[in-house]
């Protein structure tokens, strides 16, 4: 809504081997669209980084990753530091996704180092938040989603959104077939924008809030029209190259 630009992002998670991960994201590129309203991203697994940064060349699809290490370089085995995804041209960086800090240990600290590490390296940070259902059910969703914001905020400051998205994901959603609907997705981000106005309204008015939560090709068109929902983060149906098309042909 309100001028900002749209974005609609795919998360394909830990999926697609090399030869699918090459063949989705050429359909992606082919089925795409030039669009002045939104941007089109996919976050796919590193190691497939190098392959798509050739595959989407010359194409209007951006390339984003799901995690990375905040240190620039060091004896962290197994990680990725957000620097080396620098050089695979990589605009955007997924950071504080809910499986992250359910099953891989983010708090928010390393969340706020993620992000912090992103903005040093050129990067986007899309900070994902979003609250379990046994916290919606008690009503303190929007305390969580404070909460998660206040900490990178205390981090890196209020300016640095700017330079940032926000994916609201509440963690029922999540790869369950069950969506927010319009309006309980709506709600969260206005009051959500409304707190960030306390902080600075013009960071505020221009942040993009994505939604994500089973968002698909079916009910994206009511959510990406409600005024605050400036996009899509997409897990599920961003693996398959048409229907996430159709959620980008809408936005
Ligand atoms: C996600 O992983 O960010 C997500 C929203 O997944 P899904 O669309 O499958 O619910």
């Amino acid at each position: 809504g309100t001028g900002r630009k749209r974005l609609i992002a795919g998360n394909w998670k830990m999926n697609c081997q090399r030869a699918a991960a090459l063949e989705l994201a050429s359909s992606v590129v082919e089925l795409s669209q030039a669009s002045e309203n939104a941007d089109l991203l996919i976050c796919v697994p590193s190691i497939h980084l190098a392959d798509i940064e050739k595959c989407l060349q010359d194409s209007q699809v951006k390339l984003g990753a799901q995690d990375a290490h905040w240190a620039e370089s060091g004896a962290y085995t197994g990680e990725t530091s957000v620097s080396m995804l620098e050089d695979y041209r990589v605009q955007y960086l997924l950071v504080g996704h809910s499986e992250r800090r359910e099953m891989f240990g983010d708090s928010d600290e390393r969340v706020a180092n993620k992000f912090e590490a992103a903005l040093k390296n050129g990067i986007k940070p899309i900070l994902c938040i979003g609250e379990s259902l046994e916290q919606r059910e008690q009503g303190v969703t929007l305390d969580v989603l404070k909460s998660q914001v206040q900490a990178v905020i205390d981090r890196v400051g209020i300016k640095a959104f700017e330079n940032a998205a926000i994916a609201y994901e509440p963690i029922w959603a999540i790869g369950t077939g069950v969506t927010a609907t319009p309006e309980q997705a709506q709600e969260v981000h206005e009051q959500l924008r409304h707190w960030l106005a306390t902080h600075d309204q013009a960071i505020a008015d221009g942040l993009q809030i994505l939604y994500g939560g089973s968002m698909n090709a079916a009910n994206a068109e009511t959510l990406l029209a409600q005024p605050d929902i400036d996009g899509g983060l997409i897990g599920g149906a961003s693996l398959k190259a048409d229907d996430f098309m159709k959620i980008y042909s809408v936005a």
